[in-house]
Formats: C-alpha cells, structure tokens, sequence
C-alpha cells in the first residue's frame, strides 16, 4: 500500500497529519504531502484507511502498490 496526496485538491485542514503524523506532513503552506516515498508498512494501513476517509477534500489516494 502506498499513499499520496493530491496537491491539487488539499486545502491544508491537515486532518491526514492529525490522523496519521507518520505517514503524512505539511509543509510552510499548511498542504499535506506523504513522507518518504508514501510506503504504508503494514501496521499502519487502519491510519492510512482512517485519512483517506476524513479528508474533506478526497485528497488523499490510496494504491496497492
Ligand atoms: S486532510 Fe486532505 S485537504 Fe487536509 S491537509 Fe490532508 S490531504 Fe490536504
């Protein structure tokens, strides 16, 4: 699983970075991007689920990778 951010659609409520700090950060703009390469290790994929569902914007994507 791999997650990402769709920069044309974040408004920067910074929910995913609430919900999940491992995986997502904002920059100085307050808009959310993945950290790293957006590899969800196992353990986190509920969080990964939890952000995808609670950004207002759809924004956040989700691919099996
Ligand atoms: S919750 Fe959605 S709109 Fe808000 S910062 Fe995260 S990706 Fe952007």
């Amino acid at each position: 699983m791999r997650v990402r951010v769709d920069a044309e659609r974040c408004q920067g409520h910074n929910r995913c970075c609430a919900i999940a700090p491992e995986l997502f950060e904002a920059d100085e703009l307050g808009n959310a991007h993945a950290r790293g390469d957006g590899v969800v290790p196992p353990q986190l994929e509920a969080k990964a689920q939890l952000a995808m569902k609670n950004c207002p914007e759809h924004a956040v994507r989700i691919t099996n990778e």
